[in-house]
């Protein structure tokens, strides 16, 4: 039988906005070591915002803007939202066609007939076009048409007010690794891990990556447990992996919340250090 403590752990949980899917998972968040988190939205507010536009190659920024808003026009990834935000106009989407998204990368689209790409460094090395390395910090998209480089839009996104509380707590909770899992640049993860003072960060993976970081974290634990959050927008697959899998509920995706082992029904990351305070508790009635 279920010692009745850990009803009223889960209960307890629940009251504060953490779903835990079982008793199980209780003991094994009092076993985290290593928290691991998706960047966008999830540290960050996931709202970005254009912050410059640089052209090249005689383009203009209007050009180069309403260019991006038609290849971005069928995206739902938050980079997408903030290019369309900044157009500001009606998409007139009937001259976009072969469209195509590509994980970590972009988009490759076509746009009256001419190919375009809207996306990041990786993007334009493996299509060959020579760009600006974007050495700047914030994301960048960059555009190219037909093969020419038409420069870069320069959008940036916020971390979260509640993040920085977030790491402290589970410092003060004893966890002893907290990592930051992104697919964007390495200066934008560099400059958020060094404001929160995370322990590690790896940047530029694609989804496949992330899931092989966890794996390679997972087999060196031993019996400390390691615990992902993320918001689901590509990472359902690491918040499966996990030994605590948990998703932040406020703009989580479908599928993520269905994996996750914990359910955060806010978008506030120091509810993560909530759940491990509640599991110890209800440790210490049961055992
Ligand atoms: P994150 O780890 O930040 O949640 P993703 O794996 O969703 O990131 O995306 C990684 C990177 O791929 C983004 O930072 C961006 O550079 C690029 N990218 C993804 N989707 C798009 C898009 N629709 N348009 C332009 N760039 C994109
Ligand atoms: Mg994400």
């Amino acid at each position: 039988s279920i010692p009745l403590g850990y009803f009223g752990g889960i209960g307890g949980a629940a009251k504060r906005g953490i779903l835990v899917k079982g008793s199980a998972f209780l003991d094994t968040l009092t076993a985290v070591k290593t928290v691991v988190f998706d960047k966008t939205g999830t540290l960050t507010k996931g709202v970005f915002k254009v912050a410059r536009i640089v052209t090249k190659n005689d383009f203009s920024e209007s050009e180069l803007l309403k260019i991006a808003a038609k290849a971005e026009s069928h995206s739902n990834h938050p980079v997408a939202q903030s290019i369309r935000e900044a157009y500001g106009q009606p998409i007139d989407d009937a001259d976009v066609t072969d469209y195509e998204e590509i994980a970590g990368h972009g988009i490759r689209a076509k746009v009256n007939n001419q190919v375009v790409l809207a996306g990041n460094d990786r993007l334009l090395k493996r299509e060959n076009i020579d760009h600006d390395n974007g050495n700047v910090e914030g994301t960048v998209v960059h555009l190219a048409v037909d093969g020419r480089y038409a420069g870069y839009i320069l959008i940036a996104d916020e971390i979260k007010d509640d993040a920085i509380k977030a790491i402290q707590n589970l410092k003060s909770l004893g966890i002893e690794q907290t990592i930051m899992l992104t697919g964007d640049n390495r200066i934008v993860a560099k400059s958020i891990a060094e404001r929160l003072g995370l322990d590690s960060y790896m940047a530029e993976l694609l989804p496949e990556g992330k899931v092989e970081a966890i794996e390679k974290l997972l087999s060196r634990s031993g019996k400390n447990k390691v615990a992902f959050v993320g918001d689901g927008i590509n990472d359902a697959p690491v918040i499966a992996r996990a030994d605590v899998g948990m998703a932040m509920g406020g703009l989580g995706s479908d599928a993520a919340i269905e994996t996750a082992d914990v359910v955060i029904m806010t978008d506030a990351p120091s509810k993560v250090a909530e759940a491990i305070q509640v599991a110890k508790k209800t440790r210490q009635i049961v055992v």
